[in-house]
């Protein structure tokens, strides 16, 4: 990947999560995958050249008549549960590089200006914009959108009709530029699938001008030329990603990003009208869109109202943080659509973590601990492991994987690794190596034991640093010791 290989620095955003909810598995899902993603190029190109944003969405009607409800200002709202998405990324040792809020008044000004920029350029006019709102969404829905009269993602909330005067953006006349965009791969939307589906959209309809403003909303942020109305939230939201740049010190190097993640759900807000917007303020173009698919929980869709929803913590309770991450990408391709239940994720807890992994630290401890292995003079060998990444064919193997986001393939390579010294070990019985006093045979076992082990936890840095850690500590001592299981069966 020659675009790679010039590449010293690298910026991953996780979408902003809008505050009318609390942090889920979904939330969990992008942000722990953006995670593994960034930590990776951590250990690639070093700390200071990876920029990880994450953060909330905070304006808009829902969220002020969530605070309504909660007889809450929307800022003092807000504020009571951003605190809860931040716990939730530090319970999933989520290392991001800086908490976004849309309600920053540093985002809020650049925002003002940019639009300000659009508008002076001609592409934002003003008319009536008369149709169909589904607040769940926060989305202007036409016709074609609705199944049986209902938003299909919210079909408890019947869309209203609104009639009120919007400031229009020109997407229109972006249709044949995009289609340039992303054809030629100057911006790559993935996987190919959704690249196909945008392609399709945008070469078979008409693309229509969209309203950019609000003037029944009124917690947002202003249009600069115009007090009475907002910026609609979707549009502001968006320019999230390149305000952090500009307002936060040293950031600017980082713009344009290289890959936004989020669910498909948002994809054609995050390609269409995301680029349309950026062309027209001429700003340079982020290079990669990835969009994950949708889960189910035991085959059905998550919902409040089907109380199938469930948290990080309840997860990190009973998994542990580490887990919780492995578990998140182990159940279906990263791309996909899948499903999750806390039995199978249970099941596959078991049967890798605790009877794979964690069992094969264990037992190579343990003989390493009762034959007296791990004198200075063998373990000296192993201290070198730190960019082991870039070292042989079989690591560059996972940093394809990992840079191409096949992050279930990047999984499954480290759990045949695994697996294989675990046969190793049992094949060669060193029990009775021990037994029969063939100390050189045992020797050279339990170092190439060790050395695997050891490469294998510099390979699980980006997926469970905490685990990896501990490997590390486990077999670097000056002498080897059998500690408690890294992951202890569950019932
Ligand atoms: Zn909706």
């Amino acid at each position: 990947m020659p675009e790679e290989a010039v590449m010293n620095k690298f910026y991953i955003s996780t979408p902003i999560y809008y505050i009318n909810d609390v942090p889920h598995i979904g939330h969990a899902y992008t942000t722990v995958a953006a995670d593994v993603i960034a930590r990776y190029f951590k250990e690639k190109l070093g700390d200071e050249n990876i920029f990880f944003l994450t953060g909330t969405d905070e304006h808009g009607a829902k969220v002020s008549s969530a605070a309504k409800e909660a007889g809450k200002e929307p800022l003092e709202f807000a504020n009571s549960i951003v605190p809860q998405f931040e716990s939730a990324w530090e319970l999933l040792n989520i290392n991001y590089s800086y908490f976004f809020r849309t309600t920053d008044p540093r985002h809020e000004k650049i925002v003002g200006v940019i639009l300000q920029k659009i508008y002076d350029k001609g592409f934002i006019y003003e008319g009536i914009y008369e149709g169909l709102y589904c607040e769940g969404c926060e989305k202007f829905l036409t016709e074609e959108d609705l199944e049986s009269g209902k938003c299909p993602l919210h079909p408890n909330k019947t869309p209203v009709r609104q009639k009120e005067k919007n400031y229009f953006f020109k997407l229109s006349q972006f249709r044949q530029d995009l289609i340039r965009l992303f054809e030629t791969e100057e911006v790559k939307i993935l996987p190919e699938s959704r690249k196909n589906e945008i392609l399709g959209k945008l070469k078979s309809e008409d693309l229509k001008d969209i309203a950019i403003s609000r003037e029944e909303v009124s917690w947002g942020i202003p249009i600069p030329w115009d007090n009475t109305q907002t910026i609609y939230v979707w549009v502001e939201a968006l320019f999230n990603y390149y305000t952090a740049t500009q307002f936060l010190e040293g950031k600017q190097k980082f713009w344009p990003a290289d890959i936004h993640l989020m669910g498909k759900d948002i994809l054609w807000f995050h390609t269409v009208i995301w680029y349309a917007l950026l062309k027209a303020a001429e700003l340079d173009l982020p290079k990669k869109v990835f969009a994950h698919g949708f889960f189910t929980i035991n085959g059905e869709k998550m919902s409040k109202s089907a109380g199938n929803v469930i948290a990080p913590k309840e997860l990190v309770d009973k998994f542990g943080a580490d887990a919780t991450r492995y578990l998140l990408l182990s159940q279906f391709p990263f791309g996909s659509d899948g499903d999750f239940s806390i039995e199978k994720l249970t099941q596959s807890y078991n049967a890798n973590l605790a009877n794979g992994l964690g069992n094969l630290v264990s037992r190579i401890a343990k003989i390493a601990e009762s034959s007296n292995f791990g004198n200075e003079v063998k373990i000296q060998d192993f201290k070198e492991l730190s960019n082991v990444f870039l070292l042989t064919d079989e690591d560059k193997s996972l940093s394809d994987k990992i840079e191409n986001f096949t992050l279930l393939e990047g999984i499954e390579y480290i759990q045949n690794l695994i697996n294989r010294i675990n046969q190793i070990f049992d094949q060669h019985k060193p029990w009775e190596l021990i037994k029969s006093d063939q100390t050189n045979e045992l020797d050279s076992l339990l170092s190439e034991c060790i050395r695997s082990i050891l490469e294998i936890s510099v390979l699980l840095r980006p997926f469970m640093p905490k685990t990896a850690e501990m490997i590390e500590k486990q077999f670097k001592g000056p002498k080897i010791k059998l500690l408690s299981p890294l992951f202890p069966r569950i019932k």
